[in-house]
């Protein structure tokens, strides 16, 4: 097994190939309680366009994720950390283990993704499509945990629809 190492020398985090599945995948180097706070991060660069590595944090504001090996970070549509884009943290939503693949809801920092993607998280919960905030059902985002910016947007859109 391939290790990509994190840059950060916290030690908290790793990406590792996964040779069958040919993607990578951020893995926790040890366990987290609930709400512990798995890796600080900050903006490697700031862009006005999203790629599909990056992390929204505005209208036209998108941020490229230092260490780098947060990129790794796949979906799931039951996560178990979330990317606080204000305090610069990943946080544990739940219990994660030592080695315990680390996955993150893109819905809760991305708006309207341009580059929606058929999810394979296999979970029970499991959304199908994936394209951002914009296009969740509010019965799905009350499940959820969103950045910032994603709540302001979703008020917004429940003030426009008189909700
Ligand atoms: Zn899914």
């Amino acid at each position: 097994m391939t290790t990509k190492q994190c840059v950060d020398a916290s030690g908290n985090v790793a990406a590792f190939y996964h040779p069958v599945r040919g993607y990578y995948a951020l893995r926790a180097l040890k366990y987290f309680p609930v709400n512990a706070v798995v890796q600080v991060f900050s903006a490697h660069e700031q862009l006005e366009q999203p790629t599909y590595l990056s992390v929204q944090i505005g209208d036209d504001k998108h941020i490229h994720l230092f260490p780098d090996c947060l990129q790794y970070t796949n979906h799931s549509c039951e996560p178990n950390t979330f990317f606080d884009t204000e305090k610069g943290e990943v946080v544990a939503l739940r219990a994660i283990h030592q080695n315990e693949e680390l996955t993150f809801f893109y819905p809760a920092t991305e708006w309207s993704m341009n580059q929606p993607f058929q999810c394979v998280c296999h979970t029970p919960s499991c959304l199908g499509v994936i394209q951002g905030a914009a296009h969740l059902e509010d019965t799905v985002i009350i499940n959820y945990r969103f950045s910032g910016y994603i709540q302001k947007k979703l008020e917004q859109r429940r003030a426009v629809s008189g909700g």
